[in-house]
């Protein structure tokens, strides 16, 4: 891809009509050059405007909309040079697609280069998730990439110093290009673009590189190469960061290293990424975050969300002295490609870019093939209907795939050895969804599509170490869904509805009974409102009661150990794991790895005895075929006629 170039025209025309020039291109002089860097990260291998786990179009995400935008963005610019970031290659069902079913051959291309190459990239750098599936697959899709792909920390061996490393691909690229300048002369530039990757990864996915690769802290490798560039000629020098920003005093080896990246002398601008969130905008403060300027440390930086939600933008005023470039100005932008409107409705401010769309065509319509067939089978049916009442499969399957990836997260690490217990919510139990809002895959084949029905969020896997005491409370604040009942008494109604079923927290690992005739400790939105009540009873691990002392891992979502729902024992404190995972990644590979799975609920928790109290519950009235299954896990339950609103009615004796 050779740099755009353009006169300084005030205005120019296109196909679509005036564009305004950026006025760095529209004032550039003899000797002045804007240059303005087009940035996308994080695509996860999303090209098309298409939601595989909902089997439907989408406006939010894709490429092709965040490349389609490129047509006017070059024309309001003297000259561009377009990057991308890292994670490219993961993270949606086509990525699974390539990578569990079809495979990668040699000579095939990626659908996610097929992609990027449709629209032409300068650079690019690896992200976390590159190594998800092995580096013999990397090294396939990165084959065909049209663009360098550059990486100054991931090494096959360290040496005893950065410049000493045997790198897995090169630290840096200096691409030799011409700027045309606002008197229209051709300029020569060098200009370095160097790329580095969290050195978590080796955590992330030990498996694939435990023994084999070994990583570099970030700011230490971009401290020894940048001036080796400079030494090579490059007249500035852009970081292309697969890491996010973090306002915390630098610590070797840090995850969300770009505040500090940035601090490193030589480098003129910076692409972040990793957390797709958005800078500049409001997504973080702190000393040396400046969202005004759009400077990390004073330096242009810029941070493009995520799924080609953005194309990140930087734009440089380059003046050329005696053979010299220097920064004159800058700026920093984010282009999106929808927004959301106050009645959360979406608006799509960008078409399809044809090429992209052709590129992957095939790709797309084996992946709607995908999701649409089996993917594994399951053994048992996995239902939502009774989740508020009784330990669930639909709970149950997440709560073991949470389990067996955190234990393995956690291998060689201070946490290793602690017992590994699972949070996980019904997301699908009716409420105001209705009565067929649950999830119901009968026993045989799953499809990638109900996985998504598994698991409605795309949250994150995360862990928080908790106390015994904790552990007691975070299950008091899930038991607020339940109305204070009478025992004895008769038809009392069992839920709250005020409380959302997403914050029914379940715990496994442990066994408990809930305790309905006693008042709740904590109000639906987390408030304490009875400090010494006890709705939980029988709390045990392994047969014996928990201790409030001793400790336990507990697997859960970026939500909930972010202290959404102000759940007891979240918070960043507590939190020792934050995976790359998504939660459903971590359940479709937990499927394709299985074969077979057996959801079948293990009924680790379920209501004290009442007396012979009766409550009234209401589910979807496809929950009558579950009705023998429930009762044989122990639950006294009979239906009890129709409900409101298509709803049926259940009666329950405790
Ligand atoms: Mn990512
Ligand atoms: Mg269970």
């Amino acid at each position: 891809m050779t740099l755009q170039t353009r006169r300084t025209f005030l205005m120019t025309s296109t196909a679509t009509g005036l564009v305004l020039l950026h006025p760095f291109a529209a004032r550039a002089q003899a000797g002045q050059a804007h240059l303005r860097i087009l940035a996308t990260t994080d695509l996860h291998c999303h090209v098309h405007p298409y939601d595989y786990y909902a089997d439907k179009p989408n406006d939010t995400m894709g490429f092709a909309r965040t490349a389609s935008l490129i047509a006017a963005i070059r024309a309001e610019a003297g000259n561009t040079l377009t990057v991308d970031n890292g994670d490219y290659m993961q993270g949606n069902p086509m990525a699974d697609y390539i990578a569990y079913a079809k495979g990668m051959h040699e000579g095939d291309t990626h659908p996610v280069i097929a992609g990027m190459n449709s629209l032409g990239f300068d650079a690019g750098t690896l992200g976390n998730h590159e190594f998800n599936y092995g580096v013999p697959f990397l090294d396939l899709v990165n084959a065909k990439a049209g663009f360098p792909i550059v990486c100054a920390n991931f090494a096959k061996t360290l040496g005893a110093t950065p410049r000493e490393d045997d790198l897995y691909t090169a630290p840096y690229v200096i691409l030799e290009r011409e700027l045309t300048d606002g008197a229209g002369a051709k300029l020569p530039i060098k200009i370095g673009v160097i790329g580095f990757v969290p050195p978590q990864i080796l955590q992330w996915d030990r498996g694939h590189l435990e023994g084999k690769f070994a990583l570099r802290d970030i700011v230490e490798a971009a401290r020894a190469w940048v001036p080796q560039m400079r030494e090579a000629g490059a007249d500035i020098v852009i970081a292309l960061s697969h890491s996010g920003i973090d306002a915390a005093p630098f610590a070797e080896g840090m995850e969300n290293a770009s505040l500090h990246l940035a601090a490193v002398d030589g480098i003129d601008a910076i692409v972040t990424g990793h957390q797709h969130r958005q800078f500049p905008g409001k997504d973080f403060e702190g000393e040396g975050i400046d969202n005004a300027a759009g400077t990390l440390m004073g330096k242009p930086a810029v941070m493009a969300g995520f799924w080609g939600s953005h194309m990140g933008m930087i734009d440089l005023m380059l003046v050329q002295d005696g053979g010299t470039w220097s920064i004159a100005g800058h700026e920093s932008t984010l282009r999106p490609i929808y927004q959301r409107n106050e009645d959360r409705s979406i608006t799509a401010l960008a078409t399809d870019y044809a090429p992209a769309i052709a590129a992957t065509a095939e790709a797309h319509a084996q992946t709607l093939d995908y999701v649409r067939a089996e993917v594994g089978q399951t053994a048992a049916p996995l239902y939502s209907y009774f989740a508020l009442v009784a330990d669930d499969p639909s709970v149950q399957i997440v709560s073991i795939a949470q389990t067996a990836r955190v234990t393995e997260l956690l291998q060689g690490t201070d946490h290793a050895g602690l017992p590994v217990l699972s949070a996980a919510a019904p997301f699908k139990a009716g409420g105001r969804g209705g009565p067929d809002y649950y999830t119901d895959v009968a026993i045989g084949p799953v499809a990638i599509k109900n996985v998504a029905d598994l698991y409605l969020y795309p949250n994150t896997l995360q862990a928080v170490r908790i106390t015994g005491a904790q552990l007691k409370d975070w299950l008091e604040r899930s038991a607020g869904l339940f109305n204070q009942i009478t025992p004895g008494g008769a038809d009392q109604v069992l839920i709250n509805p005020d409380f959302p079923s997403y914050n029914f927290d379940v715990i496994d690992g442990v066994t408990y009974q809930i305790d309905i005739t006693q008042p709740s400790k904590f109000a639906p939105d987390g408030a304490v409102i009875n400090e010494g009540a006890n709705r939980i009873v029988n709390l045990m691990f392994n047969g014996a009661p928990v201790d409030p002392a001793a400790e336990f891992v507990v697997a859960t979502n970026n939500y909930r150990a972010g202290g959404g729902g102000q759940f007891p024992g979240t918070g960043a404190s507590t939190t020792i794991l934050q995976a790359p995972d998504t939660n459903r990644d971590v359940l479709v590979r937990y499927i394709v790895d299985q074969g077979t799975i057996n959801p079948a609920a293990d009924a680790n928790w379920g209501f004290a005895p009442a007396g012979g109290a009766t409550v009234l519950f209401e589910t979807g009235p496809k929950a009558t075929a579950y009705l023998p299954e429930v009762q044989a896990r122990g639950l006294k339950i009979e239906a009890a006629g129709d409900g409101a609103d298509g709803f049926a009615l259940f009666r329950i004796t405790l």
